[in-house]
């Protein structure tokens, strides 16, 4: 058993060896079972693609959050109806899956479903769009197990702007300062990978609790709007949040002038870890949700060949334990509630009946 910051970071497997607990921040493999009509399928038999159990449980990951990815073209008057479609998905996995997976609802369950072996899995939406601008869809999330969210994709919602708006980009909007306040106090993680960086500065200004970018890059290296510049980076670690670097090599590498490796991955890693200290930096991999990957991480199965290059980096076993899930293994301790049934919404929302 290791120890990281006062955290056991710690995953047993079946023939009870102690293993690194790897977490990565951000797949879209819910969004896979729609478009490619496999709802009637499983994890389990999951084939083509990035993610399967079998390779989940190849790369040993011990914790994983699920996105809630609705593509633009649902959006108008449907993103509701498909993110409710890929909850019901997740939940019908998970409660196939019983002995390999467990839902992350609280702080506690963290190190529950990491100590009997299990993957722990967290439910994220991937912009907002689907809380269609009432926050008593933000509860409904939250009582089908939502824990994260990521405020906007790369387009305007009714809570931001996402980075894709560009030069007319503004921040939250009243609805998304709500949002953000309402998050804070149930214990629901707030992602700002994909916000536009008005809107990052009015997150970092509101929320009480850290933060983080799922799956973003370093923009010193990659100068894609999808990554984060220097001072972005310090801001995030300054709340003690965790930045995900995501696989994507659009967002590792300029892809017309050379092609994206595993070693151009790590190094936006050191880079993260040099600005923003290395209790901010993890994994994110937006596996199933890109189309190409770095040559050596084609897929999950692979993630934890990272922890070798890092350690031939140079870098000591606690430094590279947190960056392979033991930072965001404390981010969803400190955020979630300690349990899942403690919170209540009535209080605030029903007081004038
Ligand atoms: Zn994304």
């Amino acid at each position: 058993m290791s120890h990281c910051e006062g955290i056991y970071v710690v995953r047993i497997t079946e023939n009870e060896v102690i293993t690194l607990y790897i977490f990565d921040a951000h797949i879209d493999t819910l969004l896979r079972f729609i478009e490619e009509g496999l709802e009637g399928q499983g994890l389990r038999m999951l084939t083509g693609g990035h993610v399967s159990l079998e390779k989940i449980q190849a790369a040993g990951i011990g914790g994983q959050i699920f996105a809630v990815f609705v593509p633009p073209r649902y959006r108008q008057g449907l993103a509701l109806h498909k993110a409710l479609q890929m909850v019901e998905i997740f939940w019908k996995n998970m409660e196939t899956l019983p002995d390999h997976f467990g839902v992350i609802q609280s702080s506690e369950d963290v190190l529950t479903w990491a100590n009997q072996g299990k993957v722990g899995a967290l439910l994220s939406l991937e912009g907002g769009e689907p809380l269609q601008g009432e926050i008593s869809h933000l509860h409904l999330f939250y009582r089908l197990g939502v824990r994260a969210i990521t405020l906007t994709w790369n387009h305007r919602n009714e809570l931001a702007d996402g980075v894709g708006e560009r030069d007319t980009a503004y921040g939250l909007s009243r609805f998304g300062c709500l949002v953000v306040e309402e998050m804070n106090r149930l214990g629901m993680i707030i992602d700002v990978s994909h916000l536009s960086e008005t809107g990052f500065w009015d997150v970092i200004k509101l929320s009480k609790d850290p933060i983080m970018a799922s799956h973003s890059n370093a923009r010193v290296l990659r100068d894609h709007p999808r990554n984060l510049w220097d001072n972005q980076i310090k801001a995030i670690a300054d709340t003690g949040g965790v930045i995900g670097v995501n696989f994507c090599p659009a967002f590792v590498t300029d892809t017309d002038k050379q092609k994206a490796t595993i070693d151009h991955l790590v190094e936006h890693i050191c880079y993260l870890v040099e600005v923003g200290g290395s209790n901010s930096v993890g994994l994110g991999s937006d596996y199933d949700g890109i189309t190409e990957t770095p040559i050596g991480l084609e897929d999950i199965s692979t993630v934890g060949t990272l922890s070798q290059k890092l350690r031939a980096k140079g870098y000591k076993e606690d430094v590279i334990e947190k960056i392979m899930g033991g930072n965001f293994q404390r981010l969803i301790r400190q955020v979630l509630p300690k349990k899942a049934s403690e919170k209540r919404f009535c209080r605030k929302y029903f007081d004038n009946i």
